[in-house]
């Protein structure tokens, strides 16, 4: 998985950024359009601390959700 560095707050410009998980029982599932039944992986929020804007939406496992020998090419 690519390491994504978030600086800057895009709304604020605070440059402080806190780690959080999306909930107890956050989380995301794939799709049922993909067909491929129900993943769930836990869904992390980087959260400002100067606003309380989300900055970033992501899980730590996207393998998991979708492995990637699954993918068309
Ligand atoms: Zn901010």
């Amino acid at each position: 998985m690519k390491e994504v560095k978030i600086e800057k707050c895009p709304y604020c410009g605070g440059e402080e950024m806190i780690e959080t998980v999306a909930g107890s029982y956050g989380g995301v599932v794939l799709s049922p359009v993909s067909n491929r039944g129900f993943r769930c992986v836990t869904l992390f929020a980087t959260v400002c601390r100067d606003c309380g804007s989300v900055v970033r939406f992501f899980c730590k496992t996207p393998e998991k959700l979708y492995p990637k020998k699954e993918r068309r090419e």
